[in-house]
């Protein structure tokens, strides 16, 4: 697609430093790492949401990740956990599906963090979900 910035780092019209891919996916560096070795997992179809994500590709994403990615960010980094994240619409900065790796080390403060002093009315909101 043009004018998304994935697509064109999939088409390497400009520059990404990759560490794997396959006809399918695509993982290279974030831009603007949470901690050392954040990475992205990055289908080549431009395709937005989860919503769009055919089961196919996001289990190949899955399995990469399992077995290819996070053994590589344990033993060439020295990481110590992996915390997996996906942002959908709104928090969405790049409109072409991704899966945030971040590599854990002790002391990173990287932890997810929510405001849990909001108060939400959970009765009401558990209602609503069934
Ligand atoms: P989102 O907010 O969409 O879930 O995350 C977007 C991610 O893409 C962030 O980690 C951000 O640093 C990364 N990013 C944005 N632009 C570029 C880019 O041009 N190159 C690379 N490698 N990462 C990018
Ligand atoms: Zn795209």
């Amino acid at each position: 697609m043009e004018d998304c910035i994935f697509c064109k780092i999939i088409k390497g019209e400009i520059p990404s430093k990759t560490v794997y891919e396959d006809d399918k996916i695509i993982v290279f560096m974030s831009i603007g790492p949470a901690t050392d070795g954040h990475l992205l997992v990055v289908p080549k179809k431009h395709i937005v949401t989860i919503m769009d994500m055919d089961m196919d590709t996001l289990s190949h994403m899955v399995t990469i990740i399992k077995e290819k990615m996070y053994p590589l960010l344990k033993e060439k980094l020295g990481c110590e956990g992996l915390t997996i994240g996906q942002n959908n619409d709104l928090g969405q900065e790049v409109k072409h599906f991704h899966i945030h790796l971040i590599p854990r080390y002790q002391g990173d403060n990287a932890d997810v963090k929510y405001d849990h002093t909001k108060v939400s009315p959970i009765e009401e909101v558990f209602a609503k979900l069934q």
